[in-house]
């Protein structure tokens, strides 16, 4: 397939058949674990979007889809990142499983304000699912229940994460050339 955006990006992580392989897995995983409750899959806006769509796929429960977005606020200032909800849930979530599907786990602010705002609105339980975790950069007391990769301490793109909003559509995960932060 012909693209725009592979003249930016340096080094392939995962490939798509890396990808593949190991959602397949974590879908096997989580069918497991949530046969019969039908759990309801949280993805979080908008770096999640792709992975929630293979992740449902790969995991044929029962199960209902939500969605939330968020975006942080780095403030210099301010050592805990503060996060805020652009785009709130549409359904009640009392007394509900929830799998909450994350792009990356990487300082954990997100997940952290995320889950207990989850168990203010009356979730039963939390169940984190993300696809790529970045243990190096931890500040807050955050796992993942189900982890797809780990990564070093670079920043990724693709698979729908992004850089100023690019390169979501990228089908693999890498990582851009020095030069295009630059300019
Ligand atoms: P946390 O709150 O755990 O620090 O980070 C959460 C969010 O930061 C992620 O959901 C993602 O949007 C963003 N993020 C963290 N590391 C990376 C990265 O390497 N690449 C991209 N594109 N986003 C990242
Ligand atoms: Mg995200």
């Amino acid at each position: 397939m012909r693209s725009e955006m592979e003249k930016d990006i340096l080094k392939v992580l995962i490939t798509e058949e890396e990808l593949q392989k190991r959602i397949a897995e974590l879908g096997e995983a989580i069918y497991e674990r949530f046969q019969g409750r039908r759990p309801l899959f949280l993805g979080v806006l908008k770096g999640s979007f792709v992975f929630m769509a293979d992740l449902v796929r790969a995991c044929q429960l029962k199960s209902d889809v939500e969605f939330i977005a968020v975006s942080s606020y780095e403030n210099a200032t301010v050592s805990s990142g503060r996060v805020k909800i652009n785009h709130d849930l549409q359904q009640d979530i009392t007394g509900r499983d929830l799998i909450i599907v994350e792009d990356i786990l990487d300082s954990g602010s997100t997940l952290a304000f995320l889950k207990d705002y989850f168990l203010t609105k009356g979730a039963a339980s939390i169940t984190i699912v993300t696809l790529l975790d970045k243990p190096s950069r931890r500040t807050k007391a955050i796992t993942a229940d189900f982890a797809g990769f780990e990564v070093p301490n670079e920043f990724v793109v693709g698979y729908g994460l992004d850089y100023c909003q690019e390169y979501r559509n990228v089908p693999y995960i890498g990582v851009l050339k020095p030069e295009v932060y630059a300019g």
